[in-house]
């Protein structure tokens, strides 16, 4: 079992398969640009299976695949196919911009994905193009309602509140969910990378939940064990949820069960911080399981009780997200 110097069982492992991406997000822009790993930097799938396979023998028993952006990776949908195949894995999920959805959801569906979640920050499709640089939004709805049409269960969608840009739509996001089983999920901002955006405004989970109560009672529900950290919500006779993840407001590092595994071969024990551990040097020059399992337990000692990321404040994170997978 991985259990860090706080008593946190750690079972989840977040595994960033590329960090290219198809969109330029203007929150998601790392220190130094939008430098590029080398090919022979990114881990190679065969690699990344091995890894999961030691952790899982750890107790790793959830995986999330994501990016940059997972489905511009050439190969995924046999290497989902063989992750989702690994016995000892009891939840393996993806999280897409949805840009690639539609085209490839039969492909996803027949990797053995259940669980999905979409990145989506706007229901303008002038908007999306300020935010992401690319003219998409027409592909990433139509990809969201045929993952309904489908039958994925949830079709969750991440919501990253904006402060400035997307304040005036969190009650139309809250409103989707009145008559359509979509979980959405309000992200807090944090603000790490190059581009920190507007932190003269606050926009944490207690005014987006202000916002939202406009629209009626917002019932706690329950929630299921493949949850993490979300504080969920449902209107009353609403179709769908809404939930609310807080890092910077009311963090839950105090339940963290989470490590990261970056494209570049790293493993980083809590995403706000830049401590992280190579495993592909390692691996590459032969090490045993033994020693890989080894390196999985050197992670997670390494792992800090609490970050101290404010609203405002990087506090120097240099890590990128779309190496680290966010
Ligand atoms: N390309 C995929 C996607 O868009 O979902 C996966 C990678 S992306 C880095 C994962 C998530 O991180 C997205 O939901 C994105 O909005 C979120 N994210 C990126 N930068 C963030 C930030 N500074 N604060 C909060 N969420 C962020």
């Amino acid at each position: 079992m991985l259990i860090d110097r706080y008593k946190r069982i750690i079972n989840y492992l977040r595994v960033s398969i590329t960090d290219r991406c198809n969109l330029e997000c203007i929150y998601c822009v790392p220190y130094g640009g939008r430098t590029k790993l080398l090919h022979k930097e990114i881990l190679r799938y065969e690699e990344i299976l091995r890894i999961v396979k030691t952790g899982i023998c750890l107790g790793i028993s959830k995986v999330r695949i994501t990016g940059g952006e997972p489905l511009t990776r050439k190969g995924v949908y046999e290497f989902l196919s063989k992750l989702t195949s690994l016995d000892g894995l009891s939840d393996v999920s993806l999280t897409t911009n949805g840009v690639l959805l539609k085209q490839n959801i039969d492909k996803i569906q027949d990797a053995g994905i259940k669980r999905i979640n979409i990145s989506i920050d706007t229901l303008y499709k002038e908007k999306f193009k300020k935010i992401t640089g690319h003219d998409y939004f027409h592909l990433v709805w139509e990809g969201i309602n045929l993952a309904l049409k489908k039958g994925f269960n949830p079709v969750k969608l991440n919501v990253v509140a904006l402060p400035g840009i997307n304040d005036d739509e969190l009650t139309a996001f809250a409103r989707l969910t009145l008559t359509n089983p979509f979980h959405i999920r309000f992200i807090e901002y944090m603000p790490i990378g190059a581009d920190i955006i507007n932190t003269n405004k606050r926009l944490l989970v207690p005014e987006i939940k202000a916002y939202l109560s406009d629209i009626g009672e917002m019932i706690p529900v329950k929630n299921g064990i493949n949850d993490g950290p979300v504080m969920r919500y449902k209107y009353k006779g609403a179709a769908g949820e809404i939930g609310f993840i807080t890092p910077i407001s009311n963090h839950f590092c105090s339940t963290c069960n989470r490590l990261r595994l970056t494209a570049s071969g790293h493993l980083r024990p809590c995403l706000l911080s830049d401590r992280q551990v190579d495993l592909k040097t390692p691996l590459r020059s032969g090490a045993s399981d033994k020693e890989i399992s080894d390196i999985f337990l050197k992670a997670v000692a390494c792992k800090i009780l609490e970050h101290n990321l404010t609203a405002a404040d990087s506090s120097g994170i240099i890590g990128q997200m779309q190496a680290i997978g966010g």
